[in-house]
């Protein structure tokens, strides 16, 4: 396992369960925030990154999947804080529905415990530690990015995968509907950030410069 320092105010914890499975810690103006838990045997680690910083505030969730929601136990064992996922996405993390084209659910998180995230009046996502939520859909049905601001970082959690510095489309198997998670990865034209984070790679640069090309790669298949 590693720590990643990806700008000034991101971290990324990093480790090795067949694939790479990051959770990223970011430090806020008035305390932590922590986005994804990583697996069960991540958390342990990603406590010690998160008193490095501060007060953790709130835990904000990319999607439900298990490597995603696996240390969310542990870490709230610890601290008392609100975990924030998209409305659309609720479900299928509580468990009362399996993810679209799977079998069974997976009960990820126990019911009532993850709060959807704040809308403002005119619609858009609420700030939350200097994170903006951007809504992804695709990968599943509520996935969210976040976008740092001040960084100019775009935590993508499984928006896109990456190889050799290129952008790579999200796990196949997992992934509920490619065409909408492609159409998705366009939130990298409005936003242009210096970079996109990624869970199970590396960090890709300026992925706005590659996006057509990722979109067209994608979109044909
Ligand atoms: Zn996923
Ligand atoms: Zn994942």
């Amino acid at each position: 396992m590693r720590t990643i320092n990806v700008s000034p105010h991101v971290k990324k914890v990093e480790a090795w369960f067949l694939v790479k499975v990051s959770a990223w810690i970011v430090k806020g103006t008035e305390g932590v925030y922590l986005v994804d838990t990583g697996l069960p045997f991540m958390a342990k680690r990603l406590l010690r990154e998160i008193e490095k910083w501060g007060e953790l505030k709130a835990v904000l969730l990319t999607h439900g999947h298990f490597d995603h929601v696996g240390g969310l136990k542990k870490i709230l064992a610890a601290h008392t804080v609100p975990v924030y996922a998209h409305v659309s996405e609720m479900k299928y993390l509580e468990g009362s529905e399996p993810y679209p084209g799977m079998k069974k659910a997976t009960h990820a998180v126990p019911s009532h415990l993850a709060e959807t995230l704040p809308v403002l009046p005119d619609g858009m996502f609420k700030e939350i530690g200097g994170l903006t939520p951007f809504y992804t859909p695709g990968h599943t049905p509520g996935h969210v990015a976040y976008y740092h601001e001040a960084d100019n970082v775009l935590i993508g959690g499984d928006l896109f995968m990456s190889r050799g510095g290129q952008l790579r489309k999200p796990f196949g198997s997992a992934t509920v509907d490619l065409k909408q998670a492609v159409t998705s990865g366009r939130v990298v034209e409005t936003l242009k950030p210096r970079l996109v984070s990624i869970c199970h790679g590396r960090d890709v640069y300026e992925p706005h410069k590659q996006i057509d090309a990722y979109v067209a790669r994608y979109q044909r298949s």
